[in-house]
């Protein structure tokens, strides 16, 4: 993990709060999916952490979707100004090869899935992509990589089926052999609980400090003999399997 700065080269609102952010990749290690940036944002004291959405040689993309006060600031910043980013930050999900596999994407958990997609394409794997947002202006199809099948659904149905992703996605032949899933808290926990039989990866979102795993402010209670163990979603995840995790 190293900090680099990288000048913006795109930083285009998607629609309504969402945007993407493309930035210089200046960055000699390999970024895998799952992994997120931290980018440090003049006017606020933390970095921020996003994961990784768009990833080549030249560059690296992030989809933010703006809430409080770093993500106002980020959403002003323009092409040809500078951040401080620290990456590659995290673990990855692991990628198989020649599998049938289920991504499950609520929200700004698109961000990863996109990243992850596109990998599991080169390895010959059978992707069936679930992808769930609010209404047809959060879908973001024009980013989304080809040659994948698509399962849309919003909740005012106007786009894709209607109502929730996870409903949908449990009314289709579940012979998946891998299931990935970002988003949410309440669908991540509905997806890790839905099936112990077959590995569920899903990418956690907690708040965090150092994001480098050394103040323990983003811990997650992990199943273990006794009482359970703390892991730092920061250095240990942010991708765990869904059926470790201590629900609170
Ligand atoms: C591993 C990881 C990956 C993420 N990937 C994305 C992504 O791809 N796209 C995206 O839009 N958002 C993502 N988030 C959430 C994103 O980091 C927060 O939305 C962002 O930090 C909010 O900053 P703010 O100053 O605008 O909001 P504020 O609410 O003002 O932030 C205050 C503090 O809370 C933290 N915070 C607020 N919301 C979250 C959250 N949901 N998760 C973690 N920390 C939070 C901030 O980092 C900051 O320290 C990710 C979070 C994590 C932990």
């Amino acid at each position: 993990m190293n900090s680099e700065i990288c000048k913006i080269l795109k930083n285009k609102n998607l629609s309504d709060d969402f945007y993407l952010l493309k930035i210089e990749n200046n960055f000699k290690e390999v970024f895998l999916p799952g992994n997120f940036i931290h980018i440090k944002i003049e006017g606020v004291f933390l970095r921020r952490p996003f994961s990784v959405a768009i990833y080549t040689k030249k560059f690296i993309g992030i989809i933010y979707k703006k809430i409080g006060l770093g993500t106002e600031i980020l959403s002003k910043k323009r092409k040809g100004e500078s951040l401080n980013i620290l990456g590659p930050c995290g673990n990855s999900f692991p990628i198989f090869e020649n599998k049938k596999v289920a991504l499950i994407s609520g929200g700004t958990g698109i961000a990863p899935l996109i990243f992850l997609s596109s990998e599991l394409k080169k390895r010959k794997n059978k992707i069936y992509f679930f992808y769930g947002a609010r209404n047809k202006k959060l879908i973001f199809s024009e980013i989304l990589p080809s040659g994948i099948d698509y399962i849309f659904s919003t909740d005012d149905g106007s786009f894709g089926q209607k109502g929730n992703i996870f409903d949908i996605f449990k009314t289709y032949k579940d012979d998946y052999e891998i299931i990935y899933a970002a988003g949410p808290e309440q669908l991540l926990k509905k997806v890790s609980l839905y099936s112990s039989k077959k590995p569920v990866y899903i990418s956690l979102e907690n708040y965090m400090a150092c994001g480098m795993g050394l103040c323990y402010g983003c811990v997650v209670k992990i199943k273990e003999e006794g009482d359970g163990k703390y892991k730092r979603v920061c250095k240990d995840g942010p991708i765990f399997e869904g059926e470790k995790i201590i629900w609170e």
